[in-house]
């Protein structure tokens, strides 16, 4: 593990070498199985126990309550963005709270299926805060209200959502879920891409209260269709085996360490320290206003762009990789995820007092 580097990148993103340990451990024979966990047929005894204890491990760790179902389908984030409307928006219009650029690509998926009204749209302040709540102008009678928790390039993070009485809260926490506690009663359905806090690429996880899957048109196809999910236990065809057990092995680790209280308080230094240093050095300047911050990904920028391409080249010299900013907001941005330890953290405020003292 010693030739390793602190790699920021938003996703797909670090792993703690925890996992990384456990995953080579039982890389080559898993369990006397004298196979891989890549090598198993998904409907195999061996992996049907891999694949419950995932789920059931993602249920203790979340807290999530019986009348919630979990649900692992295909295409990622982006698949979602195009089945949610698929599923839940039945002829009415769905409310989209535009934050970012996923918050957009949501919406903008969702109106190839129906209608949809713009709550509000944050692109006059480049997306840099998320709104007060009577800032937010919801349609009548909404099918759905959607909201994207973590704007993972504009690094922005709602830290209270927003009251919405009856309507299903729909979530996108692709680049938050496991960073904190949630109480998923709050929500319709909280969705998520693994490859950031939830392990590696290909699948996305979705939790929906259970009410909200019935009779699902006919035409939505089987493979994003919720209740045809449900009722094949998330294997109406063969699923990211291998993407699923690196879910349980995250989820372990989460709970050997002390679960999402935890890992929450470990963020939150993380953040803070990496904050700090930025509120306390002008040569840095963030993106986020301060009481939208991501405990996620934390952008900024030096003085001018070509400084900024020297930073992440040098810092990619001293072992911090993907440090450069999104091509939307330029500058810099940190993706500090879960797996992302403090000492990453402190390595990369020295650096970042370096280059601002060689180049201020
Ligand atoms: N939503 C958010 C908040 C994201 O950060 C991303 C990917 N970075 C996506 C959606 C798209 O995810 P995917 O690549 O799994 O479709």
């Amino acid at each position: 593990m010693e030739d390793r580097i602190y790699n920021f990148a938003a996703g797909p993103s670090m792993l703690a070498d925890e996992v990384l340990i456990k995953i080579k451990e039982e890389l080559f024979n898993y369990k006397g199985s004298g196979m891989s966990v890549m090598e198993m047929s998904h409907r195999s005894k061996g992996y049907l126990e891999i694949f419950e204890n995932t789920k059931a491990g993602l249920r203790r760790l979340l807290e999530i309550p019986e009348d919630y179902e979990i649900l692992f389908m295909h295409g990622g984030a982006t698949g979602m963005f195009a089945s949610i409307p698929q599923n839940l928006l039945k002829g009415k219009t769905a409310d989209y709270v535009i934050t970012g650029n996923f918050a957009k690509k949501a919406a903008q998926e969702a109106e190839k299926f129906g209608d949809v009204h713009i709550a509000y749209d944050g692109k006059e302040n480049n997306y840099s805060l998320i709104p007060d709540e009577n800032e937010l102008n919801f349609s009548e009678d909404p099918a759905y209200i959607h909201i994207c928790a973590n704007n993972t390039i504009y690094g922005t993070e709602w830290k209270k959502f927003p009251k919405v009485e009856s309507v299903p809260l729909v979530v996108d926490m692709s680049s938050d879920i496991l960073s904190k506690p949630i109480n998923v009663s709050d929500f319709g359905l909280i969705y998520a891409g693994a490859q950031k806090n939830m392990g590696i690429a290909g699948f996305a996880v979705a939790i929906i209260r259970k009410d909200l899957i019935s009779e699902t048109d006919p035409k939505v196809p089987s493979i994003m269709n919720y209740e045809l999910s449900l009722k094949n236990d998330s294997m109406l065809n063969t699923p990211a085996t291998y993407p699923i057990y690196v879910l349980g092995k995250v989820v372990e680790w989460l709970e050997e360490i002390g679960g999402l209280k935890e890992i929450e308080k470990r963020n939150i230094l993380k953040a803070q320290k990496l904050y700090d240093f930025i509120d306390n050095t002008p040569f840095y300047r963030p993106h986020a206003q301060k009481e939208s911050r991501s405990l996620m990904n934390v952008t900024f920028t030096t003085p001018d762009p070509e400084l900024d391409a020297a930073f992440a080249k040098q810092a990619t010299e001293n072992g911090l990789s993907n440090l450069k900013g999104h091509r939307l907001v330029g500058g810099l941005r940190a993706s500090i995820y879960n797996a992302m330890p403090l000492t990453g953290v402190e390595k990369l405020i020295d650096f970042m007092d370096r280059f601002a003292k060689e180049n201020g």
